[in-house]
């Protein structure tokens, strides 16, 4: 007993969810988000660091990381001006990567950067001393645990430098940034199903037909696009053939710390994003002059791979480990008894870069495998899927024809078949994440 009917049903109300039925509403697309949450951009988007930086370790995915940048620093000509929430401010830090053995100092960024017209600048342990007078320039590589013979000690005088980034900041409240592009999305006519758990994918003559609720209620539509983030695997596993992809998805457990930066430097205001594979930690800026240590998934570490229902949501050792780590580079962290943060899932590919691809089954689309890195590119996801939709509804065949699209911001043609569900696993990827 269908219910309801719209053009394109889009399982997820992350920001990519969001910025998708965006683009799809522009054209005109009559769009329905059904998310289980009772908030759009509830889900692994509200944890998210929000990093936008340019630097990744492919030409294409540093393009779009750079395409992407001027959305979020031209935020109210993206989202309109219709907007009743505030809009999000992106703080401009810049960011910083320290040159490391395990990173192999860095040599791919300059080829890179200058290929898609980036800024760098590449700095001695002294300069950045000078810019971030709060940091010990020791170097410590291996990452440890805290417990090994070692750790904290030294292991050589001095960093061997780092590359700094103009172009780099963050988005302090990702989950309001969502709700700006919703406003957006509904005064294009587009639609929100909240509280509502997709739990079927409903097939008619050998292509989607819509998707049943767990109240067993029906909404029809002859799009689908899965954008349900960690929980990308499990609709999969609904969508019969359509969930036939070379690359896997899978959730990965991770936390994030909140404390006060070192006392006697404005860090909230001249602290850069930071990645440091020296200690294994990466780490932002907070409002409250307040720091965020993340993990860069140091070898040492068991990658800590979990069950979207199901999963540990206490904080552990891992946030003490993290800003131990930390604490290494910035002596003078007061370490809390207690240590605030938070515990999120990463909805990890098998080499950490997004599908952003249709699938076997007619008008059944997905966007997922955002690897704990695509936050920043959320705007531009929701181009590509467009993009791509159009294309194949068209009576293209994006597998056998993949298109390219343009990044006008920056003058870079970005291959779409980077993202196929079936390209083989990308060896440049660092399978890890700086945010
Ligand atoms: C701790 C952490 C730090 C991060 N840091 C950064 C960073 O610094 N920079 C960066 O660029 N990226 C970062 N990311 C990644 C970024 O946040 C994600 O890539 C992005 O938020 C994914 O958005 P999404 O819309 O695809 O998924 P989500 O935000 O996860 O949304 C998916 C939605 O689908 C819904 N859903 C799932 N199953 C169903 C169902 N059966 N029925 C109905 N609804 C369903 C969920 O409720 C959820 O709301 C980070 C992620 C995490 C977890």
């Amino acid at each position: 007993m269908p219910i309801d009917e719209y053009d394109v049903i889009i399982i997820g109300a992350g920001i990519v969810g969001v910025c998708t039925a965006f683009e799809l509403s522009k054209k005109g697309y009559k769009t329905l988000n059904i998310d289980k949450n009772p908030a759009v951009g509830y889900g692994s988007t509200s944890s998210s660091c929000a990093v936008i930086r340019t630097f990744y370790s492919t030409n294409d995915a540093s393009a779009l990381a750079y395409e992407g940048w001027h959305y979020w620093t031209n935020w109210a000509d993206y989202v309109g001006e219709i907007n009743q929430n505030d809009l999000v401010t992106y703080h401009d830090t810049g960011c910083l990567i320290y040159k490391t053995q395990s990173n192999n100092y860095l040599s791919n960024v300059g080829p890179i950067m200058d290929a898609i017209g980036c800024p760098y600048e590449n700095l001695t342990a002294d300069q950045i001393k000078q810019r971030l007078p709060i940091i010990n320039t020791s170097r410590y590589e291996p990452v440890r645990q805290v417990e090994d013979d070692g750790f904290a000690e030294p292991t050589g005088p001095e960093l061997a430098g780092g590359i700094y980034f103009p172009v780099g900041g963050y988005i302090s409240n990702p989950q309001q940034a969502t709700n700006n592009v919703k406003d957006a999305v509904i005064a294009n006519g587009g639609q929100f199903k909240l509280n509502s758990e997709v739990v079927e994918i409903i097939q008619q003559d050998d292509r989607v037909a819509g998707v049943t609720l767990k109240d067993g209620s029906q909404i029809h539509a002859p799009i689908v696009i899965n954008i349900s983030g960690p929980h990308s695997g499990k609709i999969n596993a609904l969508a019969g053939k359509g969930g036939n992809t070379l690359i896997k998805t899978r959730p990965c457990r991770q936390e994030v710390a909140s404390l006060k930066a070192p006392d006697g430097f404005d860090y909230e205001h001249e602290g850069p994003l930071c990645a440091d594979d020296d200690v294994g930690t990466y780490s932002r800026p907070e409002t409250g002059n307040h720091m965020l240590i993340g993990t860069v998934q140091p070898p040492c570490d068991q990658i800590d791979w979990a069950d979207a229902d199901d999963f540990d949501a206490n904080i552990s050792e891992q946030l003490t480990t993290q800003v131990m780590r930390q604490a290494q580079r910035y002596t003078d962290l007061q370490i809390p008894a207690s240590i605030n943060g938070i515990v999120a899932l990463y909805d990890v590919s098998d080499d950490w870069n997004p599908i952003y691809d249709k699938s076997d089954l007619a008008g059944y689309y997905m966007a997922i495998g955002t690897s704990g890195n695509q936050f920043k590119n959320a705007p531009l996801a929701g181009k590509i899927m467009t993009q791509i939709i159009e294309n194949c509804e068209a009576g293209n065949d994006h597998d056998e024809n993949p298109t390219s699209m343009e990044l006008t911001n920056i003058g870079w043609t970005l291959p779409l078949s980077t993202f196929s569900r079936n390209r083989k696993v990308n060896k440049d990827s660092s399978f890890s994440v700086l945010g």
